[in-house]
């Protein structure tokens, strides 16, 4: 028996048609933004598809074919979203490259997606021309920038000028009708064990990404936004921000390399930002200098935390001091990136304040797009009590099925069912669905058989006064195999002891969850994308003897 085929129209979902779109219904629409060079530029949805189309031609004339690589080292700004859409539309793939990653790591992601043409930011000018020698697969490096910046001299073989190609093009270009399912760009994760891997994403991912991202229960964008994605366009599409921005048809705003409380704060001003999105440690920079000049926003309304544990202190500053909604949100590279918001159900609405903020504390409820379950290490689904916690595993339309250039299946079975993406946390789930995370797997600490959360070990101690930054790791016990280490960065002029800080958790926590010591440090290391270096941090105290050990 066949089915009956429906009737309706086969428009394949591309990235074109959101540029398209943007371009047509919001073309006056401003895209502003700092620029690395200092200045603030402003553009429209209208020219940004022109220009867009101008790129594609140009990229073409350089020599790329469907399905070429195209990198991009550059912050976020409106070339880089030409880039975006000048090359994913025009059937090529988009390779944004994180900077900050070590330097041999970027050749090496370069390398291995094959990239063709590599363009980057003026600040990565010292980089590249390091750099150049060992990208084999770089056929073309381009500075994006225009004539007045280009260098009089340099290292890089046959450099070219941004401004110069695309304005060399007249954008009389057809977005052409390409298969959905082909692919539009590549992320690399951050690879803190071993190489890191490429999630290819398809228009097709991409476009049903935009639509789930932009619903209200989760970052809830329209027409009426200003969004200033302080998410970099490197880390996961800057979670889609810069697609779900023109399907809403919103106003976005750049900070480009400018990310320091100060730039941040005036740029939230100055373009009436409403909405943005980014990793916790970005909101510390804006926090501290806001309350040093008791300063307060007029037009931010609501922000997505998300990347790592968003510490309920964070959430309350940015609640309680600032009149900023905090959206907790969990994803990653391989989910493109979102999975979870928190956000509330109406049967909520009567909740005493303090259990409402339990659930906001969470990392939330799925989008529909995405499908969860937490398992026990033979496969086997656990209940969703809001207790059991397991490894929490994933599947949609816009969850990887597979590396980059890599044959083996990452991919496990939840109760004999094929098909599900392992992500490496460790979660529960309430019977309403929402998901917390307990920890990454690799940093539970494991005392005598009983897990401790870092992450609960963290929330409490960024909850004390005199604490900047805080991260707990394990650390070696004879005894009790491992035990908690709490390391901190103590706020400027603040003098913190250990009796100070191990007291703070007294009555938040069980007894035997405390950590056993502290540690003070200058600064704790981040990864590229702004992560507490857990890995580093456990190399550099595993020789640390617990007092009581
Ligand atoms: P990445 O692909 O580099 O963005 O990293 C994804 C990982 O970041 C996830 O697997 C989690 O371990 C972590 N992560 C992301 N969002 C959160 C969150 N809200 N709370 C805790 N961990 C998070």
């Amino acid at each position: 028996m066949t089915a009956l085929a429906g009737q309706m129209m086969h428009m394949p979902l591309l990235i074109s048609s959101l540029i398209r779109h943007a371009a047509r219904h919001s073309a006056d629409t401003e895209i502003v933004s700092k620029r690395v060079e200092g200045d603030l530029h402003r553009t429209t949805w209208a020219q940004v598809e022109k220009r867009s189309r101008q790129v594609a031609q140009a990229l073409a004339r350089l020599g790329c074919g469907l399905g070429d690589r195209v990198g991009t080292l550059a912050w976020n700004g409106y070339r880089h979203l030409e880039l975006y859409y000048g090359a994913s539309g025009s059937g090529l793939v988009l390779h944004t490259i994180n900077p900050r990653l070590f330097p041999e790591q970027i050749a090496w992601i370069a390398n291995d997606a094959q990239d063709q043409v590599l363009f980057f930011d003026l600040t990565f000018l010292p980089l590249i021309e390091k750099l150049a020698p060992a990208m084999a697969s770089v056929r073309h490096f381009v500075l994006m920038s225009d004539r007045a910046h280009m260098p009089a001299q340099t290292a890089i073989p046959g450099l070219l000028c941004y401004e110069d190609l695309v304005q060399a093009e007249d954008g009389a270009y057809d977005w052409p009708a390409l298969d959905e399912n082909a692919a539009s760009s590549i992320c690399y994760t951050s690879g803190t064990t071993g190489h890191p891997k490429g999630a290819v994403y398809s228009h097709r991912s991409t476009v049903l990404h935009a639509y789930g991202s932009a619903l209200p229960d989760a970052m809830d964008c329209s027409a009426r936004d200003v969004i200033l994605p302080v998410v970099p366009m490197f880390h996961v599409n800057a979670w889609g921000l810069p697609y779900s921005g023109a399907l809403v048809g919103a106003k976005l705003v750049f900070p480009g390399p400018h990310l320091d409380g100060k730039s941040l704060y005036e740029l939230f001003e100055a373009e009436k930002v409403t909405f943005s999105a980014g990793v916790p440690t970005v909101w510390l920079g804006l926090i501290t200098h806001m309350k040093a000049h008791g300063l307060k926003f007029s037009s931010f309304k609501r922000t997505v935390i998300g990347g790592s544990a968003c510490p309920p202190a964070m959430m309350k500053t940015l609640q309680e001091d600032f009149g900023v909604e905090v959206i907790h949100a969990w994803g990653m590279t391989e989910l493109s990136p979102l999975g979870t918001l928190s956000k509330l159900k109406s049967k909520h609405d009567s909740l005493p304040h303090d259990a409402q903020q339990r659930l906001l504390e969470k990392q939330g409820r799925v989008i529909y797009g995405i499908d969860m379950a937490i398992i026990d290490d033979d496969g086997r689904s656990l209940p969703w009590d809001g207790q059991a916690s397991g490894n929490l595993v994933v599947r949609g339309p816009w969850v990887i099925g597979s590396y980059f250039g890599r044959p083996e299946s990452p991919l496990v079975s939840v109760d004999g069912e094929p098909g599900w993406f392992p992500t490496g946390d460790v979660a529960t789930i309430d019977a309403d669905g929402f998901m917390q995370i307990t920890d990454r797997s690799k940093d539970v600490i494991k005392s005598g058989g009983e897990w401790i959360s870092s992450i609960d070990l963290e929330n409490i101690a960024m909850a004390h006064p005199g604490i900047h930054e805080a991260a707990a790791i394990a650390c070696r016990h004879p005894k009790w195999d491992e035990r908690p280490l709490l390391v901190v960065v103590p706020k400027p002029g603040v003098a913190l002891t250990r009796e100070d800080v191990l007291g703070f958790f007294e009555g938040k926590i069980a007894k035997w969850q405390i950590p056993d010591d502290v540690v003070f440090v200058p600064e704790i290391p981040h990864t590229a994308t702004g992560k507490v270096q857990k890995l580093k941090l456990r190399e550099q105290f595993k020789d640390h003897q617990l007092p009581a050990a």
